[in-house]
């Protein structure tokens, strides 16, 4: 008998082996007993949820019982987390961030992702149109990863990390970072100021985080003088747009520059008088530099430097008070990777290709269909197409997990 493709049978032992040696290691949630918990299993779509677990024995011994492919707790907090929704009695919520590299626009991704349409069978890489050109938008889509996304979604946790400990004054240790076991990071604030607040108040906090409607001229950019100092080093976004600004004259490139279609004399101080623009940030106040970048060009040039220092998180997480996020150090069904929690201060040095497949062990001798090629734990391994091989089980459990292969019997 052929075996399905992704062989779920053999993932399940293998995370059955996993959670029996390793349930003991899952950390305690905070507030375990008033959080709902979640599960999907290899078995069906369907997701068990409403569970409650009063001590962290049994969460563990939950986990080993059934070794879910997925396990989620909520951001909020419940009376009665086994409720239906309106029963629950919401006692407020983690803000929680989710940073995906899915979101992102990355020439990675038309390497290794692509998507097929269920109506017509178009076929192509990257992200899927909006709609088919035969007007159905029912795709299947093959979303995998690589050094690049990873690292893209690194940079933009980084960036959220600093905006909650700068402007926010979130403390250290009211921070969680978590890998997400896939593309991307999530990002747990527990701060007593934080757990009431509704959805509208954490819309607010994703509208400043991304930057949205932040008008350059109100950060000082305007020709009306308004002081006589510098804002570099100020906090809050004030500061953030003339840094901003600093980084981007510094680096950007000439070819960028005309595209974005200035004026001659603002094209002209960006690359040529570049250092008299540079030195006019540092010293003088911000409103001195539309002397030398008219007004609207400035704009152009202000929203492609604060797209820079804004952070790509997904609003639709942050602002949902019910949400569902992954319970720290349980395994990926997507990869068969672990969601990693990463100390403070760690971030830039964590690489989720060496640390998060923990499940190790013998070779397994696979069959693929198409797999793009990735590195697991320092070994390089694919492209692959209606081939064969035999790869170490880490290794190999990412191709299944990802579809892309079967075990070979
Ligand atoms: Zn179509
Ligand atoms: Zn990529």
């Amino acid at each position: 008998m052929e075996e399905d493709w992704g062989s779920p049978g053999f993932v399940e032992e293998q995370f059955n082996r996993w959670y029996a040696q390793n349930s003991d290691a899952i950390p305690a949630p905070i507030d375990i007993a008033h959080r709902e918990f979640a599960f999907l299993t290899f078995h069906g779509r369907t997701m068990y949820r409403h569970i409650q677990f009063t001590t962290l024995d049994e969460l563990r011994r939950y986990l080993r019982a059934n070794a879910p492919s997925h396990s989620y707790h909520s951001s909020g907090y419940y009376d009665d987390p086994t409720a239906d929704m309106a029963r629950k009695g919401w006692r407020g919520a983690d803000l929680v961030f989710d940073i995906d590299a899915d979101h992102f626009d990355l020439p990675c991704q038309r390497e290794h992702d692509r998507w097929r349409c269920r109506n017509c069978d178009t076929q192509g890489t990257d992200h899927p149109p909006e709609i088919c050109e035969c007007g159905k938008a029912q795709f299947e889509t093959e979303t995998w990863l690589c050094e690049r996304c990873l690292q893209a979604a690194k940079h933009e946790t980084q960036k959220l990390l600093d905006i909650l400990i700068q402007d926010f004054g979130v403390a250290t240790e009211e921070l969680t970072t978590n890998f997400s076991g896939n593309r991307g990071y999530h990002v747990h604030v527990h701060s007593d100021g934080m757990i009431p607040l509704d959805q509208q108040a954490r819309r607010e906090i994703v509208d400043y985080i991304m930057a949205t409607g932040l008008e350059a001229e109100h950060q000082g950019f305007s020709q009306r003088k308004r002081g006589a100092q510098p804002t570099l080093a100020e906090g809050g976004w004030r500061g953030r747009t003339a840094r901003a600004l600093y980084d981007y004259i510094q680096e950007v490139e000439p070819e960028e520059v005309r595209s974005m279609r200035l004026s001659r004399r603002a094209a002209k101080s960006i690359t040529e008088d570049r250092e008299r623009v540079l030195a006019t940030l540092m010293k003088k106040h911000p409103s001195n530099v539309t002397s030398l970048i008219e007004p609207k060009s400035l704009k152009t040039v202000l929203s492609r430097a604060i797209k820079l220092q804004a952070s790509e998180i997904d609003t639709v997480v942050t602002t949902d008070i019910h949400r569902l996020i992954r319970v720290p150090k349980t395994l990926h069904g997507k990869t068969g990777w672990q969601v990693q929690t990463i100390p403070y201060g760690s971030l830039p040095d964590y690489d989720p290709l060496t640390r998060a497949a923990v499940i190790t062990g013998d070779p397994v001798p696979l069959e693929f269909r198409w797999a793009p090629k990735i590195k697991i734990n320092d070994v390089e391994y694919g492209p692959y197409e209606d081939e064969q091989a035999e790869l170490p089980l880490g290794a190999a459990l990412f191709y299944l997990c990802k579809k892309g292969a079967r075990l070979r019997r």
